[in-house]
């Protein structure tokens, strides 16, 4: 993104409206909902550059297939948000509705995926269970030897990230957002309330200088990295950042339609409209923690789970792998809202491995939260509250 859209250290002001902190397609979606609802002046500070998160390592699958009501209806809205994304902020994000297709390799699975199957016909979406004959007509080049059923929604999709989120920071910069780079915010707390940030840069030219920020109310959009912002208010967070690697292949001619995954293995690939094959794979065995190194286990992992379910792939080569981070909660579910007791501080993190998907979507309502009140009972069902009054939700289609 060119340096225009963004601001210097020096001009960032004593105060503002809104401070959001994190700058990926949480905390952007956010303030480009806030600005346009006439938020007054709204800082957004990151860390490091944008797309430096999850919001530009993730894999840009779209999906309303799922299994709970509440994932089911955002998601639905948040797709058609999706789908015009690119005539509304003039830019493209490659937006490809070729649906996506989860497999079911045993009898247990299948059931799973009839009953959300159901639930998302109920709410008005084309999904459907399919046999493996149909899988195979749809993309013959899997194996479906070993598999029993699918769940095929010809809606869901795949983006680009990457202009995704520049899409947001042009329209928050249009709108008179004012966005820093390389700013790292300390929260500060003042009468038991947070009344902004210690910011510091990070830019070599002027690493380490301060400034000090004021702010009416604090967003922190800080993905996996929220656990560590939240803690010197003494705020315990239950989420925690968990590495999770993908990859992408040589072009190839376009042969893949929909986006497949297994929620068995936690493997899923798609063909991106360059030709790449870009997938991932989940691995428990990786410990908790802010890393975001690549390893030859994850493509060992991957190669063979990919082969096994697409043999004709076994001879196409990595380009490039990569790794972000996964914001993990106990329930597989959001925390967002207000916190109680400390006032003017907004949770917008805890968004798992489908935070991207379900960012346009949740910025809006955020920003309809706080200023006009809205969707409460959203904000009460994803708060931080939930986990002490021990109301977990339940969420089974979740990959990685
Ligand atoms: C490999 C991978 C594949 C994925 N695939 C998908 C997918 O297909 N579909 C999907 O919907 N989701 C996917 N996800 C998840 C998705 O990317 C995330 O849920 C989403 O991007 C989270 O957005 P965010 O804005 O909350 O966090 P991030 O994009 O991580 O942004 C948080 C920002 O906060 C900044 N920050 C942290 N601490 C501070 C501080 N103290 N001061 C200032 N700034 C700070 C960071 O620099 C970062 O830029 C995937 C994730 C990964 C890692």
């Amino acid at each position: 993104m060119s340096e225009e859209l963004t601001r210097p250290f020096e001009a960032l002001p004593e105060s503002c409206d809104v401070l959001v902190v994190g700058a990926g397609i949480m905390g952007l979606a956010t303030a480009h909902h806030l600005a346009r609802l006439g938020a007054g002046r709204i800082v957004v500070v990151d860390q490091s550059y944008l797309c430096s998160g999850a919001s530009g390592r993730n894999g840009g699958g779209v999906r309303a297939q799922w299994a709970s009501e509440i994932n089911i209806g955002l998601m639905k809205r948040s797709l058609a948000l999706c789908a015009d994304f690119a005539t509304e902020m003039g830019i493209n994000v490659w937006f490809r509705k070729d649906g996506y297709l989860f497999l079911a390799r045993n009898e247990k699975r299948r059931a799973e995926l009839e009953g959300s199957v159901a639930l998302q016909r109920s709410h008005g979406l084309p999904t459907r269970m399919i046999g493996p004959a149909e899988v195979a007509a749809i993309v013959p080049e899997l194996d479906v030897g070993r598999v029993v059923a699918a769940s095929y929604n010809p809606d869901d999709a795949v983006v680009f990230p990457w202009p995704f989120v520049w899409g947001y920071a042009r329209s928050c910069q249009r709108q008179g957002v004012e966005i820093f780079p390389f700013v790292e915010a300390e929260l500060e707390t003042e009468n038991g309330r947070v009344a902004g940030a210690l910011l510091r840069s990070r830019r070599t030219a002027n690493a380490g200088a301060e400034h000090r920020i004021r702010a009416g109310l604090t967003i922190l959009a800080t993905g996996a990295w929220s656990p560590e912002v939240a803690r010197p208010l003494g705020l315990e967070l239950p989420n925690h950042p968990h590495r999770h690697e993908i990859c992408s292949t040589e072009p190839l001619k376009p042969f893949l339609g929909p986006l497949v995954a297994d929620l068995e293995s936690g493997l899923y690939f798609s063909q991106s409209m360059r030709g790449e094959i870009v997938g991932g794979i989940s691995n428990n065995r990786v410990p908790d923690g802010l890393d975001q190194r690549s390893s030859l286990r994850f493509l060992g992992l991957y190669a063979r789970e990919l082969t096994r379910t697409m043999p004709i792939l076994g001879s196409v080569r990595v380009l490039r792998q990569w790794a972000g981070c996964y914001d993990l909660t106990p329930d597989g579910s959001p925390i967002v809202g207000r916190v109680d007791g400390l006032g003017d501080l907004v949770l917008l993190c805890g968004f798992m491995g489908h935070g991207f998907m379900m960012a346009p979507i949740m910025g809006l309502l955020t920003a309809r939260h706080l200023m006009k009140g809205e969707e409460q009972e959203l904000f009460d069902r994803w708060s931080l509250s939930r986990f002490e009054r021990g109301e977990l939700l339940a969420e089974s289609m979740i990959l990685g």
